[in-house]
């Protein structure tokens, strides 16, 4: 029975670990060592992180924001595949040929005005 205790007293240390790390994540400090303290010291550490006075500062907030931008931009131009302008023109029953514009039918598998093939 003495076993079943020690396990739930990890348990419940565990979730203040967690809670610190994250509280800690938010406020801008050290998650893994807020989550060591809080695993330690269970509610008091959480507490104390809780009234910890918050890292950032507006100046770094604008960084943050301003790299996290500049990741979101990359990873939308990286993920996004060069659409060729004769497959965005191709809409409903007809394709736009993409030599000289002509509009085909879809059944159609080249140009009926100067025979390139789609
Ligand atoms: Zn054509």
């Amino acid at each position: 029975m003495a076993i079943i205790g020690i396990i739930s007293g990890i348990i419940y240390l565990i979730i203040f670990a967690a809670l610190g790390s994250w509280l800690a994540g938010r406020k801008g400090y050290s998650s893994g060592s807020w989550a060591f303290l809080c695993f330690l010291t269970g509610p008091i550490g959480l507490i104390a992180l809780a009234g910890a006075p918050c890292q950032y500062t507006s100046s770094s907030l604008n960084e943050i924001i301003k790299k996290l931008d500049a990741k979101s931009s990359e990873g939308s131009s990286g993920s996004k595949p060069v659409t060729p302008m004769s497959s965005v023109r191709l809409s409903g029953k007809t394709w736009t040929c993409k030599k000289c514009q002509e509009e085909n039918s879809a059944t159609a598998n080249s140009c009926k005005s100067c025979g390139e093939y789609r």
